[in-house]
């Protein structure tokens, strides 16, 4: 980091502006802004920088000549004229007398710089290439500002109206850090983006009214990880990953989407390949619960979708049992992934009008999957948890009338850097899998449609062999 950012308080302090042109006219804008005064010293002064001066309050514009006798008692100095040689004198009295000094576009003369802005006052940001590449810093700038609703700004006018009775309703930094989390997110928050000021004022002292101090409940976000890449998380499920205080994660969720949870969470593995679980599923059930009573935020973070054989169900059973609030926030699931990373559509016109999710691990061999209904034509079926029971599926599928030469894929380790597709058929997927050995997780496509990626592919490693 090559400066610190810091945010200066101006007001009612003094600053001298050097130059009398446009550049300057910005800055004594900005000046302006902050509650600063500004004394502009230049031969030359624009119309509406004298106008600026003349109407605020402590400004003044002074015609002649720049001497350092100026720089006594300033705040900070800025040199924005167009001569270099002006321009570096008064970067070297003010280093002298140690007032900060910006020369404009002249990063090496300057203390500091001024980052590009985004102002949600009270929430301002200011972004900085440390004079670098001043063009990125304000692409930056231009990305962050769609990130902040306009409102923004009216959520902290109305956090500060009620900080005092925050704090003075809620001992502990962390009951009020509860309290705002909450509040500033959900129903305040979108009442105010709604335009609805005094709905949120009324909700928010409600909210204060009946808040218990004592009281501090947790809450558990149930959140889908999605298949590994951590581009493919939704926002939401990026912003409650951002709050939570402890995260118990799955196996499949990746590192690369473990390492955006905030950094302080404590981060807990509860997962389980199969056969081998870190933590039985009451087990995980009852750390939710326990965790969430001590008026944590719990996530717990699943890979793919919490519903799709996530057993997401279950965890909100025993939630909605001891009373525990909670969100579940949707993922993108290993189907919808890996089909799109391999580049095989998981429906088409032509030859899949359907599609079905169906798990590949069979309680007692086959009896618990109608396999009378995956053979019909023009649907897709895709198996997760089906790598291990591979040949008994294929068997199955064959022996209940589906085509041997019916077009397999599977995709390993999805949307990963290492993903990759084997193609096979019915008939010999098995064994080309007993040669290649894609590691788990793996899912399993079968139809017509898996033909479709030979021509689609655009990700990662394909392992068919050519023949
Ligand atoms: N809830 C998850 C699925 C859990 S079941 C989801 O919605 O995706 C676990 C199975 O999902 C694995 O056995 C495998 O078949 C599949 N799976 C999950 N992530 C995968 C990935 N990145 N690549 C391939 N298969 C994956």
């Amino acid at each position: 980091m090559d400066y610190l950012p810091l945010f200066f308080n101006l007001h009612n302090q003094h600053a001298l502006l050097v130059g009398g042109g446009q550049v300057a006219l910005r800055k004594a804008r900005l000046l302006v802004r902050a509650g600063c005064h500004i004394t502009v010293i230049s031969h030359q002064i624009t119309l509406e920088l004298q106008d600026l001066l003349d109407e605020t309050q402590g400004c003044s514009g002074i015609l002649g000549e720049y001497h350092p006798g100026l720089l006594t008692e300033k705040a900070l100095v800025i040199a924005a004229t167009n001569d270099d040689a002006l321009n570096a004198r008064v970067s070297l009295d003010a280093k002298d007398k140690n007032v900060p000094v910006n020369v404009v576009d002249s990063p090496a003369l300057c203390t500091f710089v001024f980052p590009a802005i985004v102002d949600r006052s009270p929430i301002v940001i200011g972004i900085s290439s440390g004079g670098k590449s001043p063009v990125l810093a304000r692409m930056t700038r231009a990305k962050i500002e769609t990130l902040f609703p306009q409102r923004y700004a009216k959520l902290g006018e109305l956090a500060s109206k009620f900080r005092a009775q925050v704090k003075a309703k809620f001992n502990t930094i962390g009951q009020r850090r509860n309290f705002w989390e909450r509040t500033l997110e959900g129903q305040v928050a979108e009442r105010v983006f709604a335009g609805r000021q005094d709905d949120a004022e009324q909700l928010i002292q409600q909210t204060l009214d009946t808040a218990d101090s004592n009281h501090n409940a947790g809450e558990v976000y149930l959140v889908g990880g999605g298949p590994g890449d951590p581009e493919l998380l939704t926002f939401k499920a990026l912003r409650l990953m951002q709050q939570a205080d402890i995260v118990f994660y799955d196996r499949l969720v990746s590192k690369e989407v473990l390492d955006l949870c905030r950094r302080d969470a404590e981060l807990v593995y509860v997962g389980k390949a199969r056969d081998d679980h870190a933590v039985p599923q009451q087990g995980i059930n009852q750390l939710l619960v326990d965790h969430a009573k001590l008026g944590k935020r719990v996530l717990r973070l699943k890979g793919g979708d919490p519903f799709i054989f996530g057993r997401g169900g279950e965890e909100l059973e025993e939630l909605k049992a001891n009373n525990i609030p909670f969100q579940v926030v949707p993922g993108i699931t290993a189907a919808s992934a890996c089909s799109t990373y391999a580049g095989i559509p998981l429906t088409h016109r032509d030859c899949a009008q359907s599609v079905k999710f169906v798990t590949g691990q069979l309680k007692n061999r086959t009896a618990d999957l109608n396999f009378d209904e995956l053979v019909h034509p023009n649907q897709t079926v895709v198996f997760y948890m089906g790598l291990h029971t591979l040949p008994t599926l294929t068997e199955r599928l064959i022996a209940h009338g589906k085509p041997a030469d019916t077009p397999v894929a599977i995709i390993s380790r999805g949307t990963q850097p290492d993903q990759k597709v084997l193609i096979g058929t019915l008939a010999c997927i098995v064994e080309r899998q007993a040669t290649a050995q894609l590691p788990a997780p793996s899912l399993v496509i079968v139809g017509e449609v898996v033909n479709l990626h030979q021509q689609l592919a655009w990700f990662g490693e394909d392992t068919t062999p050519l023949n």
